[in-house]
């Protein structure tokens, strides 16, 4: 339990004084010749070695969900393309990604196909167009050809 959250210390000082009475306890009862308080103090030891175990899990728990919102606070959404972005970093991260599992995966560098510009994701294939071509094919229509071949 070394460098236990210090919203927690309050509970290891229950536990550390609860430990400190059934010792006492013990203590007491050593010259007992009451099985059955012995038993009790015995299991009594256990339910506390059980708690001390949870209470390091909840610690552990309670770490990386302040973790989690610690990186949910330094990145944000924008809403030109829906990227998000972390705090001082002008690279997008993958919307994606971010939304589904949480993770944060640059976007690749733009590259332009024809006249579009994309960025793509490499991990979850995500792909989006950020200009599409600004020129499309009304320039040159394609002008439609009798079917004749069909008959009619
Ligand atoms: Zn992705």
């Amino acid at each position: 339990m070394v460098g236990m959250d210090p919203m927690i210390p309050t509970a290891v000082t229950m536990l550390a004084n609860g430990m400190s009475f059934l010792k006492n306890a013990s203590d007491l009862a050593k010259t007992s010749t009451d099985t059955d308080l012995k038993i009790a103090i015995s299991d009594a030891y256990s339910a506390l070695i059980d708690l001390k175990a949870k209470l390091s899990e909840i610690d552990d728990e309670n770490r990386e969900l302040k973790a989690k919102l610690r990186q949910k606070e330094s990145v944000k959404r924008t809403s030109e393309f829906g990227y998000y972005f972390k705090d001082g970093d002008s690279d997008p991260l993958c919307p994606k990604c971010y939304e589904r599992d949480g993770k944060l995966i640059h976007l690749s560098e733009q590259r332009s196909i024809r006249s579009e510009i994309w960025r793509d994701c490499e991990v979850c294939q995500y792909s989006k167009c950020e200009r599409a071509a600004t020129e499309p094919f009304s320039q040159a229509p394609v002008k439609r050809r009798r079917n004749n071949w069909m008959g009619n």
